[in-house]
C-alpha cells in the first residue's frame, strides 16, 4: 500500500508529465504556466521533505543544475551511422535498383521523413526509463550528455509499457526558429553578438557545462529511428507511430510511400513547403520500411544501405546591392545592413541582408551596385554569400566602411581583436542613451511598471531624461502634460519607480548596462563580490579569476567603472535607494568551498539533491556529474550505488556524509 504522500507524489508526477507532453510534444497547452508552477512547487516540496522518494526521472529534475566539466566519452552499443546523399531523381532510381537487386524482389515500401538539421543524439531506455543520452561523436564513441538532455521537456523521461521497455531511440536535437529568434533578441539586448544559425547553437548547447543553462534554451528533439532486439514491430513506420503514441516527438510530416514516384512527390511537396516549417530541414530521408529487409540490405562502413538522404538545393537568388546602412546598438556597437533591390526568395520578399561586421564585407569584397548572391539559410534574415563579378561595372570601388556614427557623427573606434566598430560617444549618442534607458527599465532588468520603450523616447525628447538615473527625479506634474499621458499613467510611473528600489542587486547590475554583462554574468559577479564597491575596486586579475569571467568581460567591467560618469550614475542610484548589495537572506553564502569539486550521490536527510548542489555553489564549490581525478569529495547519501564507492576509493577521493559536509561550512 502506498501512503498518502507517495500517492500524491505519484499523482503530481503523472499530471506534470502529461502537461509537459501536451505542451512540448503536442503543442497544445492544457494548463496555465501559473498552475503548472504551483504543482511543480508542491512536488518539489514533497520530494525535498521525503528524500526517500527521490526519482531521477521526476519532472522536478528537468530544471537542471548539474555541472559537467568533462563529458564522459562512452562507446555506443550500436554504431551510429551517417547517411549517403542523393541529389536527383536518377540518383534515387539507381538506389532503388541496387537494393531491389540485393534482396531479389520487385518492389519495396519506403518511409519518407524530413532531414532535421541539428545534432544527433542516442537515447537509451531501460525498463521504460531514460538512462543515458549520448552524442553521435565519431559514430563509435560519443559524449554522455544525459544531464543536459533531461532538461529538454519534449523528451519523455519515462514511458508507458505499451511500446518497448529496453531500446535505443535516435533523434535530432534542434532549435526551432521561434526559440532561436527569441534567444537572439535577448542576446542583442544584452549587447552580445547574435548566434549565426539554429543548428550550431543546438549542437553547442549540448556541450554546455551547466545544465541549468541548457534548461533555459528552447531545445527540442525530433525522433527518427529505434534500435531494438524485439521483433514486436515489422516496419519502420509502425515503430515510429508507436513511439509517438507513448510520448516521443516523431514529426507528423513522415509518410509511408508505396513507390519511388510517391517518394518523389513527397520531395517536391516539401521542397516548397519547407519554408513554412517551424524548424530547419535540408532534405528528405528515404528508408526501406520493412525492418527485416533493412537487415538484409545492411550497411556500408559509414551508412545504412537501406536509407538515403535527398538534399534540397539551397534557395539562392541574385539582386543588386543599393547601399549599406549602419545601426547603433545600446552599447554603441555598429551593425552594417545591406539594403537590396527587393527580390523574391523562398516565398518572401527580401530587401535587407545582414552583414555582421567590417571583416565580412572586406572578405566578400562587396561593392555598392554589385550584383550579389543572396541565400536563405537557417536565419530569418538572408545573407549575402558572394558577388557576381561578371556583372561588376568598371567604375566600382571597394566599399569604404563607415568612419563615423550614423547617429551622432562621432568617429568610430575598433579595438584590437574586436570584430565590431563602436561609437565611443556613450553619453552624447542619442540612440545609445535611449537604448540604455530602455534596457534599464526592461522586464529582465529593473522591470519598471508603467514605462514602456515609447515612454522613454517621449521623456527623452521632452528633456526630462538624459540618463537612467534621471528617472528617479521624475515628478508626476512633469509627466502629466505630455502627449498620451494622464494623471493615472503618471502615477503608475512614479509607483513603478518606487517599487524598483526593491529589485535585487543582480538585476540592478544587469540593468546598468555594462557591455557583456548579461543576466548570468551579473549573477556570478554578485555572488562573488556581494556589493558594488567590491566590484568597482576589483582589479583585472581578480575579475579574470572569477568563475566564467573571461578577459573580455573583465576588461569591459574595468572600463565601465573607470569612467567617472558611470561612477556618478551609480552613486546617484545608490542615494536614491536602489539595491547595491546582496540581500540579507542571501548571506549564507561564502567562499569556504572555493577550488573544491564535489560529486553528490544518493539520497539525503537534510537537503534535497538540488539544495545540496546549490549550497555547494553558493559557497564557492563546484559540482560535477561524475567522479574523476579532479574530484575532491564524494558526498555519499543513502542508496548510493556500490560502483561509485569503489571508483571513489580507487581514485583516492575522500568520501564524506551529509553531517561532515555541513561541518565544512
Ligand atoms: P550526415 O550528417 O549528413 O551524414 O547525415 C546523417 C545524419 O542526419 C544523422 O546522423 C542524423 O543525425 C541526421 N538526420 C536528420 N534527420 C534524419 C532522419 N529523418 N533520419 C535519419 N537521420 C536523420
Ligand atoms: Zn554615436
Amino acid at each position: 500500500m502506498l501512503n498518502i504522500i507517495q500517492q500524491r507524489i505519484n499523482q503530481l508526477r503523472k499530471e506534470l508529465n502529461e502537461h509537459n507532453h501536451n505542451y512540448y510534444v503536442l503543442d497544445n497547452a492544457t494548463i496555465s504556466d501559473y498552475e503548472f508552477d504551483i504543482k511543480l512547487t508542491e512536488l518539489q516540496k514533497l520530494e525535498d521533505e521525503n528524500p526517500k522518494y527521490f526519482d531521477e526521472n521526476s519532472p522536478t529534475q528537468r530544471v537542471g543544475g548539474e555541472i559537467t566539466k568533462n563529458f564522459e566519452n562512452v562507446t555506443h552499443q550500436n554504431q551510429m551511422y551517417s547517411l549517403s546523399n542523393s541529389y536527383s531523381k536518377e540518383d534515387l532510381l539507381d538506389w532503388e535498383k541496387r537494393i531491389l537487386k540485393i534482396i531479389g524482389i520487385e518492389k519495396l515500401d519506403f518511409t519518407c521523413e524530413l532531414k532535421y538539421d541539428g545534432a544527433s543524439i542516442n537515447l537509451t531506455y531501460k525498463n521504460n526509463k531514460l538512462v543515458t543520452a549520448v552524442t553521435r561523436g565519431d559514430g563509435f564513441k560519443g559524449d554522455n550528455v544525459t544531464s543536459n538532455i533531461k532538461t529538454i521537456k519534449s523528451i519523455p523521461l519515462q514511458i508507458e509499457d505499451s511500446f518497448l521497455s529496453n531500446f535505443e531511440i535516435r533523434g535530432e536535437i534542434i532549435l526551432p526558429f521561434d526559440g532561436f529568434n527569441k534567444m537572439n533578441a535577448e542576446r542583442i539586448e544584452n549587447g552580445e553578438e547574435p548566434y549565426r544559425n539554429p543548428r550550431n547553437t543546438a549542437s553547442g548547447s549540448l556541450k554546455l557545462q551547466d545544465s541549468a543553462e541548457v534548461a533555459k534554451r528552447p531545445l527540442d528533439c525530433l525522433l527518427y529511428h529505434v534500435v531494438t532486439e524485439s521483433t514486436k514491430y515489422e516496419t519502420h513506420f509502425e515503430i515510429l507511430e508507436n513511439a509517438r503514441n507513448v510520448g516521443f516527438k516523431v514529426p507528423t510530416e513522415i509518410k509511408l510511400c508505396n513507390t519511388i514516384s510517391e517518394v518523389l512527390d513527397f520531395i517536391n511537396l516539401w521542397d516548397k513547403k519547407r519554408h513554412h516549417l517551424s524548424y530547419e530541414t535540408d532534405g528528405v530521408v528515404i528508408k526501406v520500411n520493412n525492418l527485416h529487409y533493412q537487415n538484409e540490405i545492411g550497411y556500408t562502413a559509414k551508412a545504412p544501405r537501406w536509407a538515403i538522404a535527398y538534399k534540397f538545393k539551397t534557395e539562392q537568388t541574385t539582386t543588386k546591392l543599393n547601399n549599406v546602412s549602419y545601426q547603433v546598438g545600446r552599447t554603441g556597437a555598429i551593425t552594417p545592413v545591406a539594403n537590396l533591390e527587393p527580390v523574391e526568395l523562398a516565398g518572401t520578399i527580401v530587401k535587407r541582408a545582414s552583414l555582421h561586421n567590417a571583416d565580412q564585407i572586406e572578405k566578400l569584397d562587396i561593392r555598392i551596385n554589385d550584383t550579389v548572391f543572396v541565400e536563405k539559410g537557417g536565419e530569418i534574415i538572408p545573407k549575402i554569400i558572394g558577388v557576381n563579378l561578371e556583372k561588376r561595372t568598371s567604375d566600382s570601388a571597394p566599399l569604404k566602411y563607415a568612419t563615423n556614427c550614423p547617429d551622432c557623427n562621432t568617429e568610430l573606434v575598433r579595438t584590437e581583436g574586436d570584430a565590431k566598430h563602436y561609437c565611443p560617444n556613450e553619453f552624447g549618442c542619442k540612440t545609445q542613451i535611449i537604448g540604455r534607458i530602455q534596457h534599464f527599465i526592461s522586464r529582465k532588468a529593473m522591470d519598471i511598471d508603467g514605462i514602456g520603450t515609447e515612454t522613454v523616447e517621449l521623456l527623452f525628447t521632452n528633456n526630462l531624461l538624459t540618463n537612467y538615473s534621471d528617472l528617479y527625479d521624475l515628478k508626476a506634474e512633469q509627466i502629466i502634460p505630455l502627449e498620451r499621458m494622464a494623471e493615472k499613467s503618471a502615477k503608475n510611473i512614479i509607483l513603478g519607480l518606487e517599487a524598483s528600489k526593491q529589485i535585487p542587486f543582480e538585476k540592478v547590475l544587469f540593468a546598468i548596462g555594462i557591455r557583456f554583462v548579461g543576466e548570468t554574468v551579473a549573477k556570478k559577479l554578485v555572488k562573488h563580490y556581494k556589493n558594488i564597491d567590491n566590484l568597482i575596486n576589483a582589479s583585472f586579475e581578480e575579475l579574470k579569476n572569477v568563475d566564467e569571467i573571461g578577459e573580455r568581460i573583465a576588461a569591459s567591467i574595468l572600463n565601465f567603472f573607470s569612467n567617472s560618469s558611470n561612477i556618478r550614475l551609480v552613486d546617484k542610484l545608490k542615494q536614491v535607494g536602489l539595491q547595491f548589495k546582496i540581500s540579507e537572506e542571501n548571506t549564507n553564502i561564502s567562499d569556504k568551498l572555493k577550488n573544491l569539486t564535489f560529486v553528490v550521490s544518493g539520497v539525503f536527510e537534510k537537503f534535497s539533491r538540488n539544495e545540496l548542489k546549490k549550497t555547494i555553489e553558493d559557497n564557492g564549490g563546484k559540482n560535477s556529474g561524475s567522479l574523476s581525478k579532479k574530484t575532491n569529495y564524494l558526498i555519499a547519501g543513502d542508496k548510493m550505488g556500490p560502483a561509485k564507492k569503489v571508483k571513489a576509493e580507487t581514485l583516492g577521493i575522500q568520501i564524506i556524509n551529509e553531517e561532515e559536509f555541513i561541518k565544512m561550512l
